[in-house]
């Protein structure tokens, strides 16, 4: 490839998969899921935790945010709130991130994927500047596919739907690196509509204009502009409880860091 790719070391391996998604869409527990099926199939992952704020992670990290920063004691000594001791947390964690990409870079031999968990409100890491720093210094070194979690369910409506996808489409804009979208809950509700809507606007603006309580022209026009970014990415449905789809969303992550290394 061309850019970042042409410098000299730049390997293929390990692919960083960044998980983002709205709070509860489920990126802990389909972390948790992912690890436990990076274990069953020999598959040689690391696992990394950006969130500073969890209690109890239900799968091992191998690099924790929680063990260079204190986030409570970050909040009681700049005097500030939950959000902004998270946010300040990820500032004084992105200052070191230099070292943690010569940890990975160190053991790159051994390893097929980095995983990475983020803080449970999205906007903390997509719309901070230590989450961009961290996402840059990560593609600068490596090829790095963002992992968009959907609550399935919770997006059965046309216009939250809409919502998130726009939400994703800003993400995959600001950071421009390769997207997967992981319809997850399916063992809740298939994804089957969602993949319909995006195959095919007209049948997403019918969806919006059944939809009594909400039509409008911004709908259809927003629509357009959405089949475009569908074009850009690749989706998965998922169940980070039964563990279903797990071979596709790894498949759709090799073909995303293939599309990396010719892109970028
Ligand atoms: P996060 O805030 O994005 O990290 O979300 P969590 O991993 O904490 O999950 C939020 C809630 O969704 C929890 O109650 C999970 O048990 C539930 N959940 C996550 N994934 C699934 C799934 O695939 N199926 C079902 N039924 N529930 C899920
Ligand atoms: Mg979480």
């Amino acid at each position: 490839g061309s850019g970042q790719a042409a410098v000299s070391n730049f390997k293929r391996k390990p692919v960083i998969v960044i998980v983002v998604g709205m709070a509860g869409s489920g990126k802990t527990t389909f972390m948790h899921r992912l690890v436990s099926h990076t274990h069953e199939s020999n598959i040689r992952g690391y696992v990394m935790n950006l969130d500073p704020a969890v209690m109890t992670l239900p799968f091992g990290a191998n690099i924790d945010i929680r063990d260079t920063v204190r986030y409570k004691e970050v909040m009681k000594q700049f005097n500030l709130g939950p959000n902004g001791g998270i946010l300040t947390s990820l500032n004084l964690f992105a200052t070191k991130f230099d070292e943690v990409i010569s940890v990975i870079e160190k053991r790159a031999d051994q390893l097929d994927y980095v995983l990475v968990d983020t803080p449970g409100q999205i906007e903390i890491f997509t719309w901070s500047a230590s989450g961009a720093i961290i996402t840059e210094a990560f593609a600068s070194t490596f090829p790095t596919v963002i992992a968009y979690v959907v609550d399935t369910p919770r997006s059965a409506s046309p216009v939250t739907f809409m919502s998130n996808m726009l939400y994703a489409c800003s993400i995959l804009y600001k950071t421009r690196l390769p997207l997967v979208l992981a319809f997850n809950k399916i063992d809740v509700a298939q994804h089957q509509f969602a993949l319909e809507w995006m195959e095919d606007f007209e049948t997403f603006q019918a969806a919006v204009n059944a939809d009594s309580s909400y039509s409008s022209n911004l709908a259809q026009s927003l629509s357009l502009v959405l089949d475009e970014f569908y074009k850009n990415l690749r989706s998965v449905g998922v169940s980070a409880v039964t563990g279903a789809g797990m071979k596709d969303f790894f498949n759709a992550i090799e073909a995303s860091a293939d599309e990396y290394m010719e892109t970028y």
